[in-house]
């Protein structure tokens, strides 16, 4: 692949923090060039931004906090807000689509319905906002009344990967600013243009300035420092397990409050009475989607062993009718992976997988093509220790795995460190409840894949992290209680006699 060749279509965009309201560079003047991982060609810079640069954005964050210029409006004003950037999202959605599949290498169509989905879970929060309120206890005696504020918990640090850029930041920014909160977020190095061109989008629609920040940059420095920092109060995090434990030891010092939406090895379950049409295309989608690099991929595909042959062999009929290649066509289900990095590491996936497991399809980079494309790949014979059924891939590798009865199926399900996601595949209600109440996950489809309405809460259990996102429990993870307790001061009871 070419890779660091110059733009011939497209200008280069040069885009730059956002900080207290202005676009600003890097203090120290660096930028990081992103190339199209789809075809080589240089399609954005950002700052690199360093510790200086964080302190600048949080102190700028901590200032709005503290004047209430924001926290201080009544929530139909900040719901307004909220609606307005759903409004824009969702009118602009071409260019923000076009940044996204550009930077990810993912279709465009499939940015396009992001875009419009990140639209819906902004619409959702600006309604939730109105909803957020106390408690009271007007049952503690005549003379006392206690009343419990739901407060915003402050200045909150996120920070992004880059599977899905805007999504996930939507899933985290509109309910810490319904909630009052101030934000810095840092982005992934790879993706962060959507995430600046929001800035924009959120000055349009009302956001006072200061109350969002960006700043763009590697893990560490800029989230390493964002962790570490002594006035952010919250770090919202989604990205791999092992830097969520990185974040983790290094907020420990502040004693801050985290929440972790990490890695998952999902259980995509086919029990021999699915509507077998249904099985084999939501377990196509679930590891073909965004090329594998999928949280909730259905990466371990279990199939009843009665109808194993027929399954794999509908499988490979249909997955040899996907169209994998350019972002831009709009026939192409599947792009091109994010980065050489990435890329290499699923191919060294697959060349283990070859070593132990039978490949009966797939199995190479798409040479041809000029980025970093990848064949979806099917294992089948693949045994639970393998490292292939074990680890998180995070591109369009399958690996299946067979079963015997309904126990079987839960304790193969459930043979995993992480509890992100699962599905069964079932036309009994019977076998249905029974496994979505037996597996260990955050979410469980049932008949369908990787259907996220954004009434809905998501988050992991085990090491795929914890706290929840979405729906209406979402805002609540931005807030703090506070008790208040009022006594009547003629009925006060002296505690010196
Ligand atoms: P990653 O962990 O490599 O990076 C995520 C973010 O953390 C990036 O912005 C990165 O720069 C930053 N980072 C890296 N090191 C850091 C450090 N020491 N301190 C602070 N920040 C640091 O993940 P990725 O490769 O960008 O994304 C893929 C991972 O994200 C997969 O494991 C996937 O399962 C997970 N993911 C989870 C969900 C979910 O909802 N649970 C959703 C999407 C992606």
């Amino acid at each position: 692949m070419n890779a660091g060749k110059k733009s011939s279509a497209a200008p280069v965009r040069k885009m730059h923090h956002f900080i207290n309201g202005r676009a600003v560079q890097a203090s120290s003047g660096n930028v990081i060039e992103r190339f199209a991982p789809s075809n080589g060609e240089l399609i954005s810079t950002w700052p690199e931004g360093d510790a200086d640069d964080v302190n600048a954005a949080v102190s700028a964050a901590k200032a709005a906090y503290l004047d209430k210029r924001w926290s201080g409006l009544s929530a139909a004003r900040r719901s307004d807000v909220l609606r307005a950037v759903s409004v824009r999202l969702k009118a602009n959605f071409a260019e923000l689509a076009m940044m996204e599949s550009m930077e990810t290498g993912k279709p465009l169509t499939q940015a396009s319905d992001e875009v419009k989905w990140a639209g819906d879970i902004w619409d959702f929060a600006a309604g939730q906002a109105r909803a957020i309120h106390g408690d009271s206890h007007s049952n503690l005696g005549g003379d006392k009344l206690a009343i419990v504020l739901r407060e915003p918990v402050g200045v909150v640090g996120i920070i992004t990967p880059w599977n899905y850029p805007l999504v996930v930041l939507s899933q985290k920014l509109p309910y810490a600013l319904a909630a009052g909160c101030s934000v810095v977020v840092k982005p992934s190095e790879l993706t962060s243009g959507t995430t600046i061109a929001l800035a924009r989008i959120l000055e349009q629609a009302g956001l006072p300035s200061g109350v969002f920040n960006v700043v763009t940059g590697y893990g560490n420095p800029v989230g390493k420092t964002l962790a570490e920092h002594p006035d952010v109060d919250l770090i919202s995090f989604t990205g791999s397990t092992a830097t969520g434990k990185a974040i983790i030891a290094a907020s420990a010092a502040t004693l801050k409050r985290t929440i972790m939406e990490l890695g998952g090895k999902n259980p995509n379950i086919i029990f021999a009475d699915a509507n077998l049409d249904a099985a084999v295309d939501g377990a196509i989608k679930g590891i073909v989607y965004n090329a594998g690099a999928e949280c909730c991929s259905g990466s371990r595909l279990l199939v009843q062993s009665s109808i194993a042959e027929e399954f794999t062999k509908r499988l490979k009929d249909r997955l040899a009718t996907v169209k994998v290649g350019d972002p831009m066509n709009k026939d192409s289900k599947v792009g091109a992976i994010v980065s050489k990095q990435q890329y290499e590491k699923i191919l060294h996936y697959i060349e283990e997988g070859k070593k132990s497991a039978k490949l009966v399809f797939g199995g190479s980079a798409i040479k041809d093509l000029p980025g970093f494309f990848i064949e979806p790949t099917i294992f089948t014979g693949v045994t639970p220790d393998l490292s292939i059924a074990r680890e998180e891939i995070f591109g369009p590798v399958m690996s299946v795995l067979t079963f015997d009865d309904i126990d079987d199926a839960a304790r193969l399900a459930n043979d995993t460190l992480y509890g992100l996601s699962s599905a069964i595949w079932t036309g009994s209600i019977d076998t249905a409840l029974f496994m979505a109440r037996e597996i260990r996950s955050g979410i469980v489809w049932v008949n369908t894949f990787l259907d996220v309405p954004s009434e809905v809460p998501i988050g992991g259990v085990r090491q795929s992290g914890f706290g929840r996102e979405n729906g209406r429990m979402a805002i609540e993870e931005f807030c703090v209680l506070k008790t208040v307790v009022i006594q009547d001061s003629r009925t006060y009871s002296p505690y010196l006699g």
